[in-house]
């Protein structure tokens, strides 16, 4: 009897397609708002962000959501504190220099150690979204040069 109302409930979801409706509203809302549009140097294509957090003397941690188009990413970098990238949304990529690239999905979490040469942002055909949170106690991100494409395209 509960196997056969199971059944029925199973069957009608997939009529109404309520799973499917369920995960594509999920995955249209973000999490934290697209921010704005970053124009420094350090990246390259469209990346947007929204800071969340900024460091302090008490707490010397900044928190930010990145939001990468297709494609962007930032350029070689360090970060003296170290950094924890959380991944939201889309599928991104990380790689720290000499290693090989780490493909990011919601659910995420990178641990990026201090002073270790590292890169991120989206894969070529999905945008991603992060949350990065970045210990500034002991100086603020060193940036090198942009990642070619020949090495983000490996
Ligand atoms: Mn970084």
């Amino acid at each position: 009897m509960i196997k056969s109302v199971a059944k029925s409930l199973l069957l009608c979801c997939s009529i109404f397609g309520f799973a499917c409706t369920q995960s594509t509203s999920e995955s249209r809302e973000s999490v934290f708002p697209k921010g704005e549009k970053i124009t420094n140097n350090n990246f390259t294509g469209t990346a947007y962000l929204q800071m969340l957090i900024e460091a302090d003397s008490l707490n010397p941690t900044s928190v930010g959501s990145v939001t990468f188009e297709p494609g962007a990413r930032t350029k070689w970098h360090s970060h003296p504190g170290g950094q924890i990238l959380l991944a939201i949304a889309g599928i991104g990529y990380y790689q720290e220099k000499g290693k090989p690239l780490q493909i990011l999905r919601k659910g995420d979490a990178v641990k990026c150690p201090p002073n270790v040469l590292h890169w991120h942002g989206a894969s070529p055909d999905s945008a991603f979204i992060q949350v990065a949170v970045t210990n500034t106690q002991n100086g603020s991100t060193q940036w090198f040069e942009a990642v070619t494409d020949k090495e983000y395209k490996q």
